[in-house]
């Protein structure tokens, strides 16, 4: 006789599963994979010096707590559209952009997905490549939309299944939404070449699909910033009118601060003016307004000369960590003997590394070795130190004989 008794226990979320298993272990070699949170070299969370800065000048303002406006401060919008597009891209003086703060890249992603869901003229349907990150299919069902894929990863080569996308993309009805990973693609660390992402606008804009980029690892990928965005500026350039979801949690650090954006790249400012009226409207009612603190460290380092320098350089550090431990890992398995090729662990780039173990290898590297990550054989490269990758590669290396 509750209100609740139909209400049934719902699944555990597949990731903070991995952790708990993790915490429960007291083995003192385990390993924890799963998140995607980045950790330096003695597998500490890592507070970016450009930030620690950042909020000092900040408490030294004694800034007062008032609402931001609905889509957020107008210097973090112009400051995080400048940052994807490039100070000098012709659409942002032009004013074609209509930007908002969001919830870090979950809440822009959702942002997004309600106005496609009110507006979008076209099929409300976005196809999402195989695999994709695992929040996407619940944030786009949850904004109404339905969701179909594309081929995307190839377990045969743990790369891109190139042809197996365009064939793909060439049969998604027109006026559909495409959802690209604009760097850094989560699971799989396997993106397009910049030839391939020409390929790639060119049949989008054949077929007349709309381009949504999620881009959660601005600088993450390559360290930097501007290449990262390789893919976002080629479409625009190409005249796509993109949207774009941005967040701050990698690049800055900024994980629980919850700092995002979410853009559309629209015809004319007077189309800018109007999409952007919309998703304040939309915004309201589901939050009133966006939290201020994570907001103003990230106008605060990108306004500030000396600051944004050394960010960047905070980001390039964090990049390549990431990228000479996958050397590492792939060296130590090489040294190991195994017999696999490894050579996928150095193409992939960004936070994470599908390794091509099975379920069952993954489980086993958990149950024999104290390792934990997803079945499907993702591993955090974040959580890979000098420290521990030599215990890691002996585990793969027994796991896979
Ligand atoms: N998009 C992708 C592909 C991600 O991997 C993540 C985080 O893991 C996000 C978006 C959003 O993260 P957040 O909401 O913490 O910014």
């Amino acid at each position: 006789n509750s209100w609740w008794s139909a209400v049934q226990m719902g699944p555990p979320d597949a990731i903070l599963g991995v952790t708990e298993a993790f915490k429960r272990d007291t083995n003192p070699k385990k390993i924890n994979l799963g998140v995607g949170a980045y950790r330096d070299d003695n597998g500490k969370p890592f507070i970016l010096p450009s930030v620690q800065k950042a909020e000092e000048i900040m408490a030294k303002k004694a800034l007062d707590k008032e609402y931001a406006p609905i889509s957020g401060p107008a210097d973090f919008c112009k400051l995080s559209i400048e940052l994807a597009l490039g100070e000098n891209s012709e659409e942002l003086k032009a004013g074609l952009n209509a930007t908002v703060q969001g919830i870090s890249g979950t809440g822009s992603l959702r942002v997004g997905g309600a106005f496609l869901s009110s507006f979008f003229p076209g099929n409300k349907e976005v196809y999402l490549p195989a695999p994709s990150w695992g929040n996407h299919t619940p944030i786009f069902k949850h904004s109404g939309l339905n969701v179909k894929s594309y081929r995307y990863y190839d377990p045969k080569t743990c790369g891109l299944d190139f042809q197996g996308a365009l064939d793909d993309i060439s049969k998604i009805p027109e006026r559909s939404t495409i959802l690209l990973h604009a760097c850094a693609h989560n699971p799989t660390g396997v993106d397009p070449t910049s030839e391939q992402w020409q390929e790639m606008s060119a049949l989008i804009k054949k077929k007349n699909l709309f381009p949504y980029f999620d881009m959660a690892y601005q600088g993450f990928a390559s360290g930097s910033v501007d290449k990262d965005a390789f893919a976002v500026r080629l479409f625009v350039r190409d005249g796509h009118q993109i949207a774009l979801a941005q967040s701050y949690a990698k690049n800055m650090g900024l994980y629980g601060e919850r700092a995002g954006a979410f853009s559309l790249i629209t015809s004319s400012k007077e189309e800018a003016d109007r999409t952007l009226s919309q998703l304040k409207i939309l915004i309201r009612p589901m939050y009133s307004n966006p939290p201020i603190h994570g907001a103003r460290i990230v106008s605060t380092i990108l306004s500030t000369p000396e600051l944004r320098s050394e960010w960047l350089g905070d980001v390039k550090e964090m990049a390549d960590r990431i990228i000479s431990i996958r050397s590492k890992l792939r060296s130590t398995l090489e040294n190991l003997g195994s017999k696999r090729n490894w050579q996928h662990i150095t193409d992939q780039i960004g936070m994470f590394c599908f390794t091509g173990m099975n379920a069952e290898q993954s489980t086993r590297l958990s149950n024999d070795f104290s390792i934990y990550l997803t079945k499907d054989g993702r591993i955090s490269m974040a959580g890979v130190t000098t420290k521990n990758v030599e215990y890691l590669a002996h585990g793969i290396n027994e796991v896979t004989k």
